[in-house]
């Protein structure tokens, strides 16, 4: 599995797994379970996973497919905005734990600004690291503006991630965030990066995937797979999908497959505001 690293210079995968969704139809439960956990056999082993998915019941459902195995595993969860005043936090992190059956999480992200001033929140994360609840902190869905403003906050240049809506049709960040983060040496997580599967279906991709011998969610993974210091978090809840996605990550896109993406799909040129799902 090729790896990038933190701004602790700590290696994760660049291919993990999402969760979101999991959990939330008790008939599905088992193949969730167990695609988990083959997506685990194949090297994805950063998992990720927040408080606001099925209110717990994901986090509850990585907590049963990652016990027994719980030191292979870089855990990433999320705090809601709502809850991430410094008690709040805390509380908060303190239910995952308690959901997903461990003593820690790896990452420990807040999930989109709120009105609660960063420097609280951050206060909050020191103490849970100082507590070796958590090991790193990061947020999401912030902009170019969030994160100058987090930069300046008291301890805020520990950030260790920003999780963002990043696919080939949706591409803004390309323009100043991503170039942004590289230069700072903070990965970038992608989250949606076969846009919640609908890139599975477009057309625009099926020529590129047939040349390739591939699937056109495949070609849009290895895409969003293409540039140093960015982490894909697929979600995938069937054993087919997630031998797929991680095959993605070995597929090597030629210069003529990456013009023809360009023309399907134009890179930004200029300032976009972030998007969200
Ligand atoms: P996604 O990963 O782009 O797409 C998931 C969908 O694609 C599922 O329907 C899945 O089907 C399908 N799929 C997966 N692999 C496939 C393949 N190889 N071929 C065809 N279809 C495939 O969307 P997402 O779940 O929104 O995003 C991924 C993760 O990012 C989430 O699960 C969550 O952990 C995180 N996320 C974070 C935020 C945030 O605000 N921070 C927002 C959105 C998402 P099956 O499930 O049937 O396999």
């Amino acid at each position: 599995m090729r790896t990038t690293k933190l701004p602790s210079g700590e290696a994760v995968p660049v291919l993990g797994q999402g969760t979101w969704y999991m959990g939330d139809e008790p008939r599905r439960r088992a193949d969730e379970i167990a695609t988990l956990r083959q997506g685990l056999d194949l090297g994805m082993t950063l998992v990720d996973t927040a408080e606001m998915y099925g209110d717990g019941a994901a986090e509850k459902l990585v907590g049963e497919a990652i016990a027994g195995r719980r030191d292979e595993v870089f855990l990433v969860s999320k705090v809601l905005p709502s809850n991430a005043s410094r008690s709040g936090t805390i509380a908060a992190c303190e239910r995952s734990l308690r959901r997903l059956g461990t003593d820690r999480i790896d990452l420990y992200l807040l999930h989109w600004r709120g009105r609660t001033p960063f420097a609280e929140t951050i206060a909050a994360f020191e103490a849970l690291q100082d507590a070796g609840k958590i090991r790193h902190w990061g947020v999401s869905n912030m902009d170019v503006s969030d994160m100058q403003e987090l930069l300046r906050a008291p301890g805020g240049d520990a950030v260790a991630t920003n999780q963002v809506l990043y696919n080939l049709t949706r591409r803004g960040i390309e323009y100043d965030l991503l170039p942004q983060a590289q230069q700072r040496g903070l990965p970038l997580m992608a989250y949606s990066p076969i846009e919640q599967g609908r890139l599975a279906d477009y057309p625009e991709l099926e020529e590129i995937a047939e040349r390739q011998g591939v699937t056109a969610a495949q070609v849009a993974l290895a895409w969003v797979l293409r540039q140093q210091g960015v982490i894909a978090i697929p979600k995938a809840s069937r054993p087919e999908h997630v031998k797929l996605n991680r095959a993605a990550l070995d597929l090597k896109l030629t210069q003529e497959d990456l013009d023809a993406l360009d023309d399907a799909f134009t890179p930004p040129s200029g300032p976009e505001p972030l998007e969200m799902i």
